[in-house]
């Protein structure tokens, strides 16, 4: 399982303590892991003139973890305006901030290029004509269609809404310069969660002949490429760890290569969320009911508001019990929420300690992709989040959800249209 012994040797002593103060559930994030990680990243690649990674929000978008982003030298990668908005309130200007919006708006269009602007990643070649303020710099998502095979969340590119195709691209590019563009750069995002490291590899190889390609044709020379995200973690205990070196050197290399046979080489970004954060988070909840039907059913006070994947992926999420121990592991249990939804389960048929009423149990790698894909349904309200720091000392970083924020979009002017 990917929660660092480590994070686990400084959280689980005092969770019961935290639990009391904090009230449960919460998300907790290990401010320690993050830098860590975010240090590994940028040293892997450090050989790659001017690599960037661009923080995927949506993955954790607390303003403190951005903070956190912006001290180790990421930018932010958005997609939507309050992500920009965030993005901006922790001091990301211009560069620092990819908006790489689908079937954008006027409005995201204008917030993208208000307040300095930032690099616009086009979606589609029918946007060109719709950006209101065109800037200098673009940048265009390519998705490679049948010339790449997916993966289970991101699916198969031939079937994915996102990006231009292969014969799209030089005619995106050409209207772009028609439009006054004259800085470059293409994006492209076909995994989730892969740790196969010889698959963005070869992303990048694709992007780089691209580059050749586009070079060749229209004579423009991309200042960057985005790989995209979508780099995987271990969620299971036996799940092998993407090779961060192998990635690293191999792409390196190819860089490379580009550089001596071209005379230069573009700089490569990166848009990593789920590997930077996923791993440094837990959600801590407490059992409350021990239910015994045709299966043995452990009812937590966290539901799917928050933590969405087990239900909405199948997706496995490991867990502990604080305080007991995988040689305990005696019973059969299927771990559930609250909400009205058979699919509301941590953990279905799982090898658990017994647990009592009153144990917490911690559910593992919840830092990317958890709180943030919360939802309401059912009259659920999505918990707090905290941040283990670095001198140990905890943080409340998002208050939970009341009832009144609940209600608060039920507060509004009366507005009739008449009969
Ligand atoms: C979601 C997303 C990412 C981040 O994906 P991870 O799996 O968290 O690495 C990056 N780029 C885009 C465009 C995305 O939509």
């Amino acid at each position: 399982m990917p929660m660092s012994k480590s994070f686990q040797d400084r959280l689980f002593p005092i969770a019961e303590e935290l639990a009391k103060h904090y009230g449960t559930p919460f998300h907790i994030y290990d401010e320690t892991g993050i830098r860590e990680t975010g240090k590994r990243l940028n040293q892997a690649f450090s050989a790659i003139e001017g690599f960037r990674e661009y923080f995927a929000v949506k993955a954790l978008p607390n303003p403190r973890i951005l903070t956190i982003m912006q001290d180790l030298g990421f930018g932010f990668d958005c997609s939507s305006i309050p992500e920009l908005i965030s993005s901006r309130q922790v001091g990301g200007r211009g560069e620092d901030i990819m908006f790489t919006s689908n079937n954008t708006t006027q409005e995201e269009f204008l917030m993208a290029a208000a307040e300095g602007g930032c690099i616009l990643n086009l979606d589609d070649i029918s946007l060109i004509a719709k950006v209101p303020v065109f800037p200098e710099q673009v940048c265009f998502r390519y998705n490679p269609g049948p010339r790449r095979t997916g993966n289970v969340i991101i699916g198969n590119p031939v079937e994915a809404k996102y990006g231009i195709t292969h014969d799209q691209v030089i005619s995106a590019y050409k209207l772009a310069l028609e439009r006054g563009a004259k800085r470059f750069g293409i994006h492209t995002m076909v995994a989730s969660n892969e740790r196969d490291y010889t698959y963005i590899v070869e992303t990048a190889r694709m992007l780089l002949q691209l580059a050749e390609m586009v070079e060749d044709d229209l004579g423009i020379r991309f200042e960057f490429l985005n790989i995209g995200g979508g780099l995987g973690i271990p969620y299971k205990p036996q799940d092998q760890p993407l090779d961060l070196d192998k990635m690293s050197s191999e792409i390196t290399d190819i860089f490379a290569e580009f550089k001596s046979s071209h005379g230069y080489a573009p700089r490569m970004y990166m848009e990593s969320g789920r590997w930077i954060t996923g791993p440094h988070g837990t959600l801590i909840t407490r059992a409350i009911n021990h239910k015994s039907i045709y299966r043995q059913y452990i009812g937590v006070d966290a539901c799917m508001s928050s933590l969405m994947r087990p239900g909405m992926y199948d997706a496995y999420h490991h867990i502990d019990v604080i305080g007991k121990t995988d040689q305990e592991k005696s019973e059969t249990y299927d771990v559930t929420g609250s909400l009205c939804e058979n699919n509301d389960k941590f953990a279905v048929q799982r090898s658990l300690p017994p647990i009592r009423e009153g144990d917490l149990l911690a559910i593992h790698d919840t830092g990317a992709h958890g709180h943030s894909m919360g939802f309401q349904y059912n009259g659920r309200l999505r918990p707090k989040e905290l941040l283990l720091r670095t001198d140990g000392s905890v943080e409340l970083i998002r208050r939970a959800e009341t009832v009144a924020d609940y209600f608060s979009t039920l507060n509004f002017a009366a507005d009739v249209f008449p009969a």
